[in-house]
Order: structure tokens, then sequence, then C-alpha cells
């Protein structure tokens, strides 16, 4: 039977896991609590519990972690981690500070189903969904033993490899074990899930009521160029797509966040940016404007910086909140875009050091979950 990885488990399924042992239910907030806030990786460190309890639990659960691969960090300050995970496929994270701010950009996907033609993360397609636990354990490894989660960083965004919604269930239970007074406590004001518009999954990412941000990429104004670009545009068209962000639950003040690729002679014109502040009207939102990254392969070219400035003042002056993003970490290829899986990277590890505090992978017990039911059907909804 294959055992059961705690960081997979919300505290409800822990509890009824226990029970069945005959255990009392605060079993499960002492687990909760040292998998979470203790980040215990052995039964054995959870010396609350009974030996005997231990001993049971043991035989089907364990705690996964991932193994740093590979750590590097960029001029500005940006990190980015390759971690391999129990079946050897491999992902990114990054870590970028800024100067109010450490935002970790986690990896939902190994690859990518949705095709955008501008981001390496599709060039291999998908490989499989992460599960929570492997979602979860790229927070964990940012947060040093200690220190509240505040402390070592202060927002999460997802919007590294692949698309959250295509993992809805991994997304979904790795947002709540991060929000969970049981998790990481972390508010979800703090967390922003990026999404390439995948309208149905949308429509029921709402209904889960998370109450995290929303940044949706829009990255074209017409559909044609949004097709061109992005294939998802072809089932879920511009005008749906924002119909649906129209009926988004949104908090007090909270804003959808659209983002934008400017890719040079192709969506930068000023034709483009009106196009932009009209379909805008009546959406609480906010515009982030990512110039290109460029990468190998790909046709497309960043436009220069006055196009840049040009498109953010016209929307500017058009009422919109509109903000380039500086390219953080381009020099390692941590930039939006730029993370990819390595297939037959070779383990290498550049700093030791740190990898010496970090706990080793316990090996391949855990269940592998390959492509999940959504992500098939989702292929099958986009048409590819
Ligand atoms: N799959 C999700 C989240 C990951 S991509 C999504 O598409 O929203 C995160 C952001 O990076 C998206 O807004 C995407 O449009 C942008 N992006 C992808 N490739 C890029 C590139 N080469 N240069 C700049 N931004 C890029
Ligand atoms: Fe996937 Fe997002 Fe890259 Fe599109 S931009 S291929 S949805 S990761």
């Amino acid at each position: 039977m294959a055992l059961t990885d705690l960081r997979d488990v919300a505290l409800q399924e822990m509890t009824t896991m226990l029970a069945e042992a005959g255990e009392p239910a605060f079993r499960a907030t002492q687990l909760c609590h040292w998998v979470y806030k203790r980040q215990a990786i052995s039964l054995e460190q959870m010396t609350d519990l009974p030996e005997a309890l231990r001993q049971r639990l043991g035989a089907q659960c364990y705690v996964s972690t991932l193994t740093p691969l590979r750590q590097q960090l960029s001029a500005d300050g940006t990190e980015k981690v390759l971690f391999r995970l129990e079946d050897g496929n491999q992902i990114e994270t990054v870590l970028i500070p800024a100067e109010d701010k450490r935002t970790i950009c986690v990896s939902t996907q190994v690859g990518c189903a949705i095709g955008c033609r501008f981001c390496l993360t599709a060039q291999g397609g998908l490989v499989r969904s992460l599960r929570p636990a492997e979602i979860i354990s790229q927070v964990l490894h940012f947060q040093a033993p200690g220190k509240t989660p505040e402390r070592a960083f202060t927002n999460i965004v997802f919007m590294g490899m692949g698309e959250p919604l295509d993992n809805f269930a991994g997304t979904v239970q790795a947002i709540r074990t991060l929000t969970a007074e049981w998790g990481l406590g972390i508010s979800p004001r703090r967390i922003t899930v990026s999404t390439s518009g995948l309208v149905r999954r949308l429509e029921a990412f709402g209904r889960e009521d998370l109450k995290v941000n929303l940044a949706v990429s829009l990255n074209a104004t017409t559909d044609a160029v949004r097709t061109a670009i992005m294939p998802i545009n072809k089932p879920y068209p511009i005008a749906m797509l924002l119909a649906s962000c129209r009926a988004f639950p949104l908090a007090m003040r909270q804003r959808i966040t659209f983002e934008y690729v400017l890719l040079r002679e192709v969506n930068d014109t000023l034709a483009d940016a009106k196009r932009l502040v009209r379909l805008m009207e009546g959406l609480r939102c906010k515009i982030n404007l990512l110039p290109f990254n460029e990468i190998p392969g790909v046709p497309y070219r960043r436009p220069s910086d006055d196009t840049v400035q040009q498109f953010q003042q016209y929307l500017a002056q058009h009422g919109l909140s509109a903000f380039v993003r500086q390219s953080r970490g381009r020099d390692i290829s941590a930039a939006c875009g730029q993370l990819r899986f390595e297939e037959h990277a070779t383990p290498r590890l550049t700093d030791p050091a740190h990898h010496a505090t970090m706990p080793a992978a316990l090996g391949a017990q855990g269940e592998h979950v390959g492509e999940t039911a959504e992500a098939a059907a989702t292929r099958h909804e986009g048409g590819r």
C-alpha cells in the first residue's frame, strides 16, 4: 500500500484517519503542528505522540520533502532553486526580494499544457501536476526555522511553472493548507493565483471562496492576436474571460490584476493601449505590464523602454492603475516565462552549505500522481 504524505492531508482528513485508529481529535491538531509549524520530517521527531501511535502511523504515512539540486542567486537578489521531486522530475521556485516585500513564486505543475507561444515552460508540454504537498514544500523551503512565515517572506504568487487552474485540486488544497490556522496560517491577501484564463475553472475557483488575489494573463486586446499567442483563447475568448472576471467574487478594495506581456509590434501599439482601456471598463483592476523576457527559440522581441513607458502612460492617463513589472533575476533565467524543467539535468549543488541544512528526501515512498483528469479535460476543452 502506498504511504500517505502528511503534507497532502488536511486537518479534517487527519482527524478521520486518526479516529479510525481510535485516537482522539486533538491528536490531529498535534500532527499538523508537527508537520507545518515545527516542520518535522519524520514521525520519530513527534515526541509528544505516544510511541505506539508513531509506530502505527509510520506504517501508513510519511512526510515528503523536496531535494534542492541547485540554487542560483541573481545580482539583483532574486534566488532560484531547482528542486528534484520524488519521481525524479524537477521544478523551479523563485524568491524575489523587493524593498518592502519578499515574494515566493511557486510552481504548480511540471511543465504546462496551455502552450503559450512566448513562454519557455510551455515548450516541453505538461509532464504532470504537482501534489499539494509539492506546492506547500516549495513555500516551507523558504521558511527559516523558528521564524514566523511573515518574517521569512511576505507574499506568495502562483506564477511559476504550470497553470494553477489546470491543477485545480492541487492548487486549491495547497492554498487551504497555506492559509489555515492548522497549516501555515498565511493571510490569503498575501497570496496571488495567476491564470491564463481557463474560464470554467475560474468560475469554480471563485466558488471555492479562498479569498486569495487573482491575476489573469490577458496579454492581448483582440481575439486574433490572443489566439495566436495563447491557444487557450480559442475556447475561452476575451469577452468570455472578462465576463467571468466581472463575476469573480472580490472583497472590498480587492482588484483583479491583469498581466500583459509586451511583445514588440505584436501587442504594444497605441491602438492596443486604447483597446485595453475599453476592455477594462467597469472592472476593478490593475494592469501589470511585463516587457517580454526573451527566451531561446522564440521569435518575439522585447519592445523598447520608450514603447513600454508610452504604453504605461497611456493607460495611466486614462484612469487605469498600470505598473511595469521589472524583470527580476533575468541573469539566472528566473524571470517570468523563463522557468523550465531540465529533463536530463545533472544534479549540481552550488551551495553545499545550505544543502547540509536541508532535510534529505525520504526516498520514493510516495504514490506518484499522474496527469490529473482535470488536466486532460482542460487540454480537450482547449482543443489542442
Ligand atoms: N500559468 C499562469 C501562471 C504562470 S506564468 C499564467 O499564465 O498566468 C506567469 C506570467 O508570466 C504570466 O502572466 C505570463 O503571461 C508571463 N510570461 C510568460 N512568459 C513570459 C515571458 N517570456 N516574458 C514575460 N512574461 C512572461
Ligand atoms: Fe503555461 Fe502560464 Fe506559460 Fe501559458 S504563460 S504556457 S499558461 S505557464
